[in-house]
């Protein structure tokens, strides 16, 4: 068939049409499978997930201050004992749960060195010792004008029975505050758990110079930035004041292995969620900085 010169013209035309229509649909279809492709992975990472963010206790230090020393042992109980007794007491029960958990890297922090300068130990120590998790384990008592008399065994003795319950700190100067906060709040939650409540008592005026924020209403958490062991630790750190010794009903109650029990378990529940949620958080960002990097080659190259 014999073709003109303007024929010619309209088959040219044709041709680059259908190579324009072919490019197009090529192209489509390549910006198609390039924007598919990092759904496929989240698809792959929500399977991959469970196993690789799972907890591992063997690996996961936690580090138990005892509060106080020897010789400066802090508040004295309703009954006339140290706190420092009840704080050895209840660190090594709590030690004992978190190794039979699993938790076999676990340690006390004892000190001899008095305070400032024994504060400051305890949290190189932790710096040291690379923990995950500081807890300090105290018993509180109240300011000496909140201080009422009594006799017991025949020696005068101070009380005062109106705040019982526990109270947790933590310090906005911590470097981790954001996981002082989540594990404070673990804590609280899992003493409520096992019958348990927090004093709200540092929040009233009486409190004077030591009122607190509570930071935590549900949980009981307080926030006490100048605390030495909290502010100087580069873990995740709170401090448990675990129960009221100057109330004479709490101190007895304190003073059994059922209590210690209570507080054992609540222990072992909360640092079983937090380091879940620390691996969690560890694969988490993991995920992203190998993701990112992918996603932008995709923005850059996918569509040629
Ligand atoms: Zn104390």
């Amino acid at each position: 068939m014999a073709v003109t010169g303007a024929e010619r013209g309209s088959l040219t035309t044709a041709v680059r049409a259908a190579s324009f229509l072919v490019f197009f649909v090529w192209f489509a279809l390549t910006v198609l499978c390039a924007a598919g492709a990092p759904r496929a992975s989240s698809e792959e990472r929500a399977t991959a997930q469970p196993s690789v963010a799972a907890c591992r206790p063997a690996d996961f230090r936690v580090v138990l201050d005892v509060g106080h020393t020897p010789e400066v042992p802090g508040a004295i109980s309703a009954h006339g004992i140290p706190e420092y007794v009840f704080n050895m007491r209840l660190a090594a029960d709590v030690k004992d749960a978190l190794v039979k958990a699993g938790f076999a890297r676990t340690v006390l922090l004892l000190t001899d060195t008095a305070p400032p300068r024994g504060l400051f130990e305890r949290a190189a120590s932790a710096n040291r010792l690379d923990a995950d998790l500081f807890i300090a384990i105290h018993h509180d008592s109240v300011p000496d004008y909140l201080l009422q008399t009594w006799e017991y065994a025949g020696h005068e003795e101070h009380f005062n029975d109106s705040f019982p319950g526990y109270a947790i700190f933590i310090s906005d100067e911590n470097a981790d505050r954001a996981g002082s906060l989540a594990f404070g709040h673990l804590l609280g939650k899992a003493l409520q758990a096992q019958g348990l409540a927090y004093t709200p008592h540092y929040t009233l005026p009486l409190m004077r110079h030591r009122r607190r924020q509570l930071v935590d209403a549900a949980a009981g958490v307080y926030r006490y930035d100048a605390l030495v062991v909290l502010q100087r630790t580069r873990m995740p750190a709170v401090l448990l004041e675990a129960g009221s010794i100057i109330n004479r009903t709490e101190e007895l109650a304190m003073a059994t292995p059922e209590r210690r029990s209570r507080i054992s378990a609540a222990m072992v529940a909360a640092v079983s969620e937090f380091c879940a949620s620390r691996a969690a958080a560890r694969h988490d960002h993991r995920i992203r900085r190998v993701a990112v990097p992918r996603a932008t080659m995709h923005r850059r190259y996918g569509a040629r």
